[in-house]
């Protein structure tokens, strides 16, 4: 994730204004741990694969309706099962055993919101081996711009169009469908979303073109090819929208209708950015395409999911004429950033949210030293010294540093990370 100006500067405006603390001797914690493992998902249920069925409403009361089907294997013989929800209504459970393809009575189902916690207890204590977990429930397009939310603009004939777009980093896949929502808990993904006429949907992995149709209610099935590797439930994603898409290669930005012209830069500069990556690292782009969506609302500045990485507008669109060089080099950096993090973060990622600094250093060292490598004469290697060694300096000259591998459970201590430690110093 690439995180927007105002978090940095909270760190350095006190850091420059503060003294270093006695305390710092010491180092001062950057919160105070509430709680521990206890968030932490039991480490018996090992989810395999999801396949999810999505109905977003964009034309209602944003109320959106799923069908998720979870293989799990089982490690030990229990008569419980947890996964995470958030702010989802479930309403139907079916637990099937695939080994004996019999089904496993449920008779118990609590939700504990402290943790996120769904559990189901079963009738009786059932043995090793692979489950199906079937859940069906409602959802709501929250305008918060979390989870699966809705977003607007206001087109030429002044209508508010509605789209929905995703942002999971790093606990909110759970608000948009049952999952095992922690980083090393990956599994495949195979998603189908059905969209009413007049718009499209995109998600991590390119559509299966052949499967495109027509569905009940007028609906179109979008059904995505299955992800080829296991992820981490915070890099999956989709959009909902009536958006088009400048291409170059096989990169695609979508942006508003209209905006072509505004997105002829990203275009270009993003499948250089991947060229030199893949040079530096040796290793290919491993999925088949990658798109960028510029979204009108986005809590940060850009987002890494695998495949679909989403932007703030203004951190992927640039106006010839009008936007100024440094967005230029803004939007360059940015995508340096998210694509660094296709490799580092999304390929290969840290067990737990502790390390976030593995997934963040590396994106921004990629975000001046692989733009540099496509921009040559804009210094960057220079401005990383400036911009980043010194946030990392005074960030961590502050009371508010902490170790770079750091223990955080909770959603709140785990957001508190996403810091100039995290990012400048890592
Ligand atoms: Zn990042």
């Amino acid at each position: 994730m690439f995180l927007l100006g105002p978090v940095f500067l909270i760190v350095l405006t006190v850091a420059t204004s503060s003294p270093i603390p006695e305390s710092r001797i010491g180092l001062t914690p950057a919160v105070e741990p509430f709680a521990g493992v206890e968030y932490l998902l039991p480490t018996n249920v090992v989810p395999q694969k999801y396949v999810l069925l999505l109905k977003p409403n964009l034309s209602g009361n944003f109320s959106f309706s799923g069908e998720m089907t979870m293989t799990v294997q089982l490690t030990t013989t229990t008569n419980t099962i947890t996964f995470h929800t958030n702010d989802i209504n479930v309403t139907s459970v079916t637990v099937t055993n695939i080994d004996t393809a019999s089904v496993v009575q449920v008779t118990n189902q609590v939700y504990l919101e402290t943790y996120d916690f769904y559990t189901l207890t079963l009738e009786s204590e059932v043995a090793v081996g692979n489950y199906e977990i079937y859940v069906a429930y409602t959802g709501y397009h929250k305008d918060d711009m979390r989870g699966f939310y809705r977003s607007s603009y206001v087109n030429s004939n002044d209508q508010k169009v509605w789209l929905a777009s995703t942002h999971f980093e790093p606990v909110r896949a759970r608000r948009a469908f049952p999952c095992f929502d922690e980083p090393a808990l990956k599994a495949k993904f195979q998603i189908s979303i059905a969209v009413p006429e007049g718009l499209h949907a995109i998600s991590n992995m390119p559509v299966n073109s052949s499967a495109i149709n027509d569905g009940e209610d007028g609906l179109d099935w979008y059904h995505f090819e299955e992800t080829p590797m296991p992820m981490s439930t915070y890099l999956v994603a989709f959009v909902v929208s009536d958006f088009e898409k400048t291409s170059e290669d096989s990169v695609s930005i979508w942006h508003r209708p209209g905006l072509q012209s505004q997105a002829l830069y990203s275009a270009s500069v993003s499948p250089k950015i991947i060229d030199k990556l893949e040079e530096f690292t040796g290793v290919s782009y491993h999925l088949p395409k990658m798109d960028e969506v510029a979204v009108p609302d986005f809590s940060a500045g850009a987002m890494e999911n695998w495949g679909l990485v989403t932007y703030r507008e203004r951190a992927l669109l640039f106006e010839e004429g009008v936007s100024t060089s440094s967005y230029k080099q803004s939007i360059a950096t940015v995508i340096a950033h998210e694509f660094g993090h296709q490799w580092f973060g999304d390929l290969v990622g840290p067990r737990w949210w502790s390390y976030l600094w593995l997934n963040e250093g590396f994106a921004t060292y990629f975000e001046f030293f692989a733009t540099a490598l496509v921009e040559t004469t804009w210094r960057l290697e220079e401005q990383f010294v400036v911009r980043e060694v010194h946030s990392a300096f005074s960030a961590d000259a502050s009371e508010w540093s902490h170790p770079m591998t750091y223990d955080v459970y909770s959603p709140t201590e785990i957001g508190n990370i996403f810091d100039s430690i995290s990012y400048a110093k890592g």
